[in-house]
């Protein structure tokens, strides 16, 4: 067929790899240079986890995609996943029902091998958190971070090579678009081409801070791997120092409500809370100096999960967003997924992330996500 993608970002930019490769001839559109600067998709690094609480496939879906990130750094030049290992830390004992204690127990059912840890092992191990601040958790060494702007300029010349046409242009009327398929992969702007979709897929702005730490020594990753800090009820999590000298930290909350075009500015309290907790939990970092913050948007769909389904009226088109903050990691499957629910191939995960403006209340996708109904 012939297919047109709007959005380049890792929905879209997968999605024309897979569909190229199965034979198709594809167009991708975006609104700016790929990777476009206020994607989400385009940050120095997003965190790649198996640990999805009590959710089979979740969790499933992110064991084979963990596989391809190890597949991907293989072909490529240099890796651009970096397997650190991960660390969930609670401040009270693991609890059944907690998004530490469920994925412990469901990772440990399939078979993974983890470290479990108490407030002595955390402070040995792991000295930059203040002793007593995490009392319980585990070390999973499976997982890690991945370069997510790089991986976008990596996957992008993968699909001009493949022969995906790329255009930089603003899509405003999918009507004009001449092509057997149209799949809108516009992440939080997909509502602006289709505004049906308001109510199901939010805008939701989450802080993200920069911090350039005094002694870096003290967050390699050996010692500060990728974490979640009570990460279901602080939202906190973070990355070990780059190789700038960058200790990244942000929240994966509620968030701030936002409009898809208003500029986007750290909230102060964000900030605060921020420090209020890095004096608790990472006193090193309380006072470090913030080289960079920003405010990335999240397409919230009202249950957590993704949005990749075909429109129910137009039968050429589908949609696929709604990344709820927690899709990069998925990127070496999003691909074959899109492809498989766009051409209507039976997937297991169809009705997960079926067409579902029914949805009213706003409940947890993703056990790690702080606040909202579980
Ligand atoms: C702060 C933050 C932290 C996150 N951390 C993680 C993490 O640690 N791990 C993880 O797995 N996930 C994480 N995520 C989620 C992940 O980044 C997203 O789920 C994923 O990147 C969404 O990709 P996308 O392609 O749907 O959207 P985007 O990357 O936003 O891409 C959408 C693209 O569509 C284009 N576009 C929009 N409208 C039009 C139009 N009309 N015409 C042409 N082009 C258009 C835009 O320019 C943009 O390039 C995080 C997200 C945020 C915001």
């Amino acid at each position: 067929m012939n297919i047109t993608i709007v959005g380049g970002g890792i929905f879209g930019v997968t999605a024309a790899l897979e569909l190229r490769r199965r034979g198709h001839g594809v167009s991708l559109f975006d609104d700016g240079p790929i990777p476009h600067p206020l994607a989400e998709s385009t940050d120095i690094s997003k965190v790649v986890r198996i640990d999805y609480g009590a959710d089979p496939d979740y969790t499933a879906l992110a064991e084979r995609s963990l596989d391809g990130w190890r597949r991907w750094n293989a072909r490529w030049r240099r890796p651009l996943f970096h397997e650190t290992g991960v660390t969930f830390l609670a401040r009270t004992p693991m609890q059944p029902g907690g998004f530490e204690h469920e994925s412990y127990a469901l990772l440990a059912r399939r078979g993974h091998a983890l470290e479990r840890m108490d407030a002595d092992a955390i402070a040995q191990r792991f000295p930059a958190y203040r002793p007593g601040a995490l009392v319980d958790g585990y070390f999973n060494r499976e997982g890690g971070w991945a370069e997510s702007r790089a991986v976008v300029v990596e996957l992008i010349s993968e699909a001009i090579a493949a022969g995906v046409a790329v255009g930089t242009t603003r899509v405003e009327d999918l009507e004009l678009l001449r092509a057997e398929l149209v799949i809108v992969c516009a992440g939080a702007w997909a509502p602006r081409l289709l505004p049906e979709l308001a109510t199901s897929i939010v805008p939701v702005g989450q802080p993200v801070f920069h911090l350039r730490p005094r002694d870096p020594s003290l967050y390699t990753a050996d010692r500060f791997p990728v974490f979640g800090a009570d990460i279901a009820t602080t939202g906190y999590y973070g990355f070990p120092v780059n190789a700038d000298g960058i200790v990244k930290i942000a929240n994966h909350g509620t968030g701030h409500p936002v409009t898809r075009d208003e500029q986007r500015v750290v909230p102060a309290a964000a900030e605060d809370e921020l420090r209020a907790f890095l004096a608790d939990v990472i006193p090193g970092l309380a006072d470090a100096p913030i080289v960079d913050r920003r405010l990335c948007v999240y397409a919230d769909t009202r249950d957590g999960h993704f949005w990749i389904a075909r429109h129910p009226h137009r039968t050429n088109l589908v949609v696929a967003t709604g990344g709820s903050g927690h899709a990069f990691k998925f990127a070496p499957e999003l691909g074959p997924l899109i492809a498989d629910l766009a051409l209507g191939v039976p997937h297991p995960l169809a009705g997960k992330f079926r067409w579902r403006p029914e949805l009213a209340e706003q409940t947890r996708g993703d056990a790690a996500r702080a606040g909202g109904a579980a």
